[in-house]
């Protein structure tokens, strides 16, 4: 994941959110960033949710 604006991949863990939810930073420009939830990984058990629920639809 590379910094927007100084196209850097180094980053540090920079303490966290409120929620627990860990804070990084580019070590070059110190643009700081959270991960944003939406690209985390599904679980098994939403995925395997998301297979029934598509083959049903197209039966
Ligand atoms: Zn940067």
């Amino acid at each position: 994941m590379n910094c927007p604006s100084c196209s850097s991949n180094h980053i540090a863990k920079n303490g966290s959110l409120g929620n627990g939810k860990p804070k990084f930073k580019y070590n070059s420009c110190g643009r700081q960033f959270v991960e944003n939830p939406k690209k985390q990984p599904i679980s098994e058990a939403t995925k395997q949710l998301i297979d029934k629920l598509l083959l049903e639809k197209s039966l």
